[in-house]
């Protein structure tokens, strides 16, 4: 497998996909790995992801400017992806200790919860965010116990395949985190029907999100899924419109748009329409997209030459309100594009487009607003701008999606929950409870009735 720099058409790496016997052997050793992992003490397996955590921290320049080479990320996104990897395992760092069952009243006797690891936890990831995807799986999985084995997407492998060799600087010890590169069809497949893997932890598209599902279902695999977005931008006429207008940019364009967040849907009220598009062009037109190893770059490339022909198939013979620029020459570069939908009806509009490009529909009340918010499939994310706070709630709560920010469109935090609700996903990842989908429940009575 070729590796690409997206930003200049060079091949920066060649990574071997990794063969379906070397898959099982690797999936083995993974679970000759299981019960040793599970039985280092809370406190030691805890040291051992701080200790990793630690050695993330004193790379984060390394794997961000592999990531910018890789993945066409601006450096000042690729180092924040490489600390949220920090961050992340210093968080499940602390939970190792805190893994505590309850003790549930019942005659006769004693009844005692634990939470089992499950065994080979299988995390598959997309390309379009490396690091944090593959780190929102793979610390929570290892602080609950499991050993992991993690397929990094095809085009976007080798900030994974760094972060397993810190893995073993760290401490930990072999077959405990292993990341296998290779194709879906092979690779994450072999994950699914591998009996030693007890969860997939998938994110990727719905499309293929379904399969994985399905295929979990053979053997009631447990799986965690995080699929596809459409999230709406929803800007009322009595919000600060100012603040609204410059802060949409961020909330499609970043990751040039490759963001399952991305909030590719701005639903403006009618009478603030004219207004709110006069205030956005220029906030679009000063977004910088550059060669993403610039300090100062907004955005980068798309990841690939077929990732830029979906994102224009979407813009051809659409009605473009206005468009910012991008270099030309070499790399999958494409500029900022605001289109307007006009009946809901255009593609652009209903599906996930994962480019720069956004859609902007006027709505007239509340009511219609949510109605057109909710009206997808999807159900990842969103945003709602306004200065009623009775307002924000009520929509806040009105709309279905499992994350949604108000007057902002904040990221993802790692310790608050995220995942999708209706085709968006199943299950939540990252937050407090995280580790709930990593463990089994076990139910243990104990009779003190004297004998
Ligand atoms: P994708 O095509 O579904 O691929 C995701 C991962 O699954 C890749 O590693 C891929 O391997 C692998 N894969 C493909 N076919 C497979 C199969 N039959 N069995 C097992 N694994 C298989 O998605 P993508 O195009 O990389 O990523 C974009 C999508 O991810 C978007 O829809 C986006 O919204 C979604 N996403 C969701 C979230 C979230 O948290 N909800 C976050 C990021 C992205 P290859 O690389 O070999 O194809
Ligand atoms: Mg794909």
């Amino acid at each position: 497998m070729d590796v690409i720099n997206p930003a200049t058409e060079e091949v920066v790496a060649h990574v071997e996909p990794t063969a379906p016997a070397e898959v099982d052997r690797l999936i083995d050793r993974a679970a000759t790995a299981f019960p040793a992992w599970r039985a280092v003490a809370p406190g030691d397996r805890a040291r051992l992801l701080r200790r990793f955590a630690s050695i993330v921290d004193s790379h984060v320049e390394e794997l961000a400017s592999l990531e910018v080479r890789n993945s066409g990320h601006t450096i000042a996104n690729a180092r924040w992806e490489a600390g949220n990897v920090r961050d992340v395992l210093d968080y499940y760092a602390g939970a190792p200790e805190r893994l505590t069952g309850r003790q549930i009243p019942v005659p006769g006797g004693v009844d005692i919860t634990f939470h089992e690891p499950l065994g080979v936890v299988g995390v598959i990831v997309p390309w379009n965010f490396p690091m944090p995807i593959a780190g929102w799986g793979f610390a929570p999985a290892l602080a609950a116990g499991n050993t992991v084995v993690l397929k990094p997407a095809e085009v976007t492998p080798l900030t994974a395949l760094r972060l397993a060799g810190l893995a073993l600087d760290a401490g930990l010890p072999e077959g405990v985190f292993t990341v296998v590169p290779g194709r879906g069809s092979v690779v994450g497949q072999r994950f699914v029907t591998h009996p030693a893997v007890r969860k997939v932890c998938f994110t990727g598209s719905t499309e293929v999100g379904k399969g994985i599902m399905a295929g979990c279902a053979e053997q009631v695999k447990r799986v965690t899924l995080e699929l596809g977005g459409k999230s709406a931008n929803i800007v009322f006429a009595d919000a600060d419109l100012e603040a609204a207008a410059a802060a949409a940019p961020a909330g499609v364009f970043d990751n040039a748009g490759q963001d399952c967040c991305a909030r590719s849907r701005i639903l403006v009220q009618s009478t603030v329409y004219d207004r709110f598009l006069d205030l956005l062009e220029p906030a679009v037109l000063a977004w910088r997209v550059e060669d993403p190893a610039q300090e100062s770059a907004q955005m980068g490339p798309l990841i690939s030459a077929r990732q830029r022909e979906t994102v224009s198939s979407y813009v051809d013979g659409a009605d473009v309100a206005f468009r910012g620029g991008c270099p030309a020459g070499a790399g999958f570069w494409y500029p900022p594009t605001v289109l307007l939908a006009r009946d809901g009806s255009e593609p652009h509009w209903r599906e996930e487009v994962f480019g720069p490009v956004v859609s902007v529909r006027p709505f007239r009340d509340e009511a219609d607003a949510v109605r057109l918010a909710n009206d997808t499939p999807y159900g990842l994310s969103g945003s709602l701008w306004t200065r009623d706070v009775g307002r924000a709630l009520r929509v806040a709560r009105g709309v279905d999606t499992g994350t949604l920010s108000v007057n902002s469109h904040s990221s993802v935090r790692y310790w608050t929950p995220f995942g999708g609700m209706k085709q968006s996903g199943l299950g939540r990842e990252l937050g407090p409870d995280a580790l709930a989908a990593f463990t089994d429940v076990k139910n243990v009575f104990i009779s003190t009735v004297e004998g």
